[in-house]
């Protein structure tokens, strides 16, 4: 008798355990039957994919980024497309020592020292006038009929009058 009782209960564990198992299911297959509500905008998921969730369970609707009109931004998300960097119009001067270019379509940022490969005293990338001690050859040369010139390679020049003669006459007329 004992054992029958044993006998029964165990049956009973099963039944009950196999009916919870049933009604965690059926919960389960209720859920996915709902229409998945998804927001309006595409939030972005890694490079190649952006991703709208249901606002219900959580599901995932994953899509490729779209770039109709070729500005390497993905028109859904906003997310910045793979590209080649375009950097426009290229260097420009940052400060005395450095000139910067941006990148058009992400912004991104390249620093470089400035150079002067050809000795003329400006950067050959950004133009800038870079720190020197202006440098004026020994010969002074012609500029006009009243002034002789001295210039440094950098543009900056200094001037003076040719010779007194010259110089007497443009006293004389004024
Ligand atoms: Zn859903
Ligand atoms: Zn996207
Ligand atoms: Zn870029
Ligand atoms: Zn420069
Ligand atoms: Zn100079």
């Amino acid at each position: 008798m004992n054992k029958m009782k044993r006998h029964l209960c165990f049956l009973l564990t099963v039944v009950m355990v196999a009916s919870l198992l049933f009604s965690v299911n059926a919960f389960a297959t209720n859920e996915d039957q709902h229409e998945h509500t998804y927001p309006d905008n595409f939030v972005y998921e890694d490079e190649y994919y952006h991703a709208k969730y249901c606002t219900i369970c959580g599901a995932q609707l994953l899509d490729p980024h779209i770039d109709e009109n070729n500005d390497y931004k993905c028109d859904d998300c906003g997310a910045v497309l793979e590209h080649d960097h375009d950097f426009g119009d290229g260097f420009v001067a940052y400060d005395k020592d450095y000139h910067v270019k941006h990148c058009t379509i992400c912004g991104a940022e390249v620093m470089e020292p400035h150079v002067d490969a050809n000795k003329d005293y400006k950067c050959d990338d950004c133009n800038v006038v870079l720190d020197h001690e202006h440098y004026f050859a020994n010969n002074w040369e012609y500029l006009d009929e009243v002034y002789h010139v001295k210039t440094c390679a950098c543009g900056a020049a200094i001037y003076e009058l040719l010779t007194k003669t010259a110089s007497a006459m443009l006293a004389a007329l004024k």
